[in-house]
């Protein structure tokens, strides 16, 4: 492991490092989304025995056949949602242990995040909780079918890929709000669509990224 920066934050050059030559090198430049990835203590939401890994330019596994995102990829959805604007509401479909809630909290006023694993719901929970971010709420449940209390949102961002945009996201975004989730194959062959809800229920879609990304599973998803 590289020897700590100084004492009250041991991995703050290794985000630096990272955000450098993994994400700005390749083009990400919104200066918000730059500083959300700085500031997120990515190694509080990778496994013990992954720890040495945590900057790593991959995706790592976290248990039950799932995987905390490669940070370019966290980087490049989270500029791709186009947050930035007051009061904004966000919800995310595919918590995982947190990270990219985490991240998305530094720059939404409100981040709502759904995960269908008790086991890792809960420990982002706890996860998140001890690191006091207090403006992101975790449930468990099957967020293919958005969450309509907390309805409507200005970005939907899904982290596991699905056949298509499930119709309840597309009802539950605010007129000008973006939908940002991997679409297409099952595991492997889908690509980054970012959808904007125009007035009329019309919706304007743009292919961004090839990517590979675990399966959105339940009733909108894949049926595994
Ligand atoms: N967002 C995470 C992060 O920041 O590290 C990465 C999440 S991982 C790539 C995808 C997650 O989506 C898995 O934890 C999986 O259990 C979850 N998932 C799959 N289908 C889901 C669904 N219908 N509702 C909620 N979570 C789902």
């Amino acid at each position: 492991m590289t020897a700590p920066s100084n004492g009250s934050d041991p991995y703050r050059r290794q985000r630096e490092e990272m955000v450098a030559s993994q994400i700005e090198a390749r083009g990400v430049t919104n200066p918000l989304v730059l500083e959300a990835m700085r500031k997120t203590p990515r190694h509080a939401f990778v496994t013990k025995d992954m720890l040495d890994m945590a900057h790593a330019d991959r995706p790592l596994p976290i248990g039950h056949d799932q995987t905390i995102s490669q940070p370019y990829i966290v980087a490049f959805m989270t500029q791709a949602l186009r947050l930035g604007g007051a009061g904004e509401k966000v919800l995310e479909v595919g918590t995982g242990l947190g990270y990219q809630a985490a991240v998305l909290s530094h720059i939404a006023e409100k981040v709502f995040t759904i995960e269908r694993l008790p086991e890792l719901a809960e420990r982002a929970r706890q996860t998140l909780q001890s690191l006091g971010y207090g403006n992101i709420e975790v449930s468990c449940g099957d967020g293919t079918a958005g969450w309509t209390e907390e309805a409507p949102f200005d970005g939907i961002m899904a982290t596991a890929s699905g056949p298509e945009v499930p119709e309840p996201w597309k009802e539950q975004l605010k007129v000008g709000g973006r939908i940002v989730m991997p679409v297409g194959a099952y595991r492997f062959g889908q690509h980054i669509v970012r959808m904007t809800k125009g007035t009329g229920n019309r919706f304007q879609e743009e292919k961004l990224l090839d990517v590979a990304f675990v399966p959105l599973v339940g009733k909108f998803g894949w049926d595994k």
